[in-house]
């Protein structure tokens, strides 16, 4: 058996991947039905939520797929898209910086 985890697993909408949720973008689908980028630190905002890994080709991935509107059950607005794209962005970097925000 592989070791037992406490780490949370969130499958990512662009490649399938299984990754914690704390390195994933929460994308959510609030009781208003409105679709948000979850910027929150521990994913605060209520409502269904979908993942992604913070790396550009999951996110165009599921965008040509739109695998977001059907995680979600909801057409996806191109704000939101663009505003995902900012967050994988400033995560990528961060990642690949290994430093906090200023
Ligand atoms: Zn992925």
């Amino acid at each position: 058996m592989a070791k037992v985890r406490k780490v949370p697993l969130r499958m990512c909408v662009g490649c399938g991947a299984m990754r914690p949720k704390m390195e994933m973008v929460r994308v959510v689908r609030t009781p208003q039905g409105e679709v948000k980028v979850d910027t929150t630190r521990s994913a605060k905002l209520s409502g269904r939520g979908a993942y992604v890994e913070p790396r550009l080709e999951c996110l165009e991935a599921a965008r040509k797929g739109r695998r977001l509107d059907r995680a979600l059950e909801v057409e996806v607005p191109e704000g939101v898209l663009a505003e995902l794209e900012q967050e994988v962005r400033r995560r990528a970097a961060q990642a690949a910086g290994g430093v906090g925000r200023p």
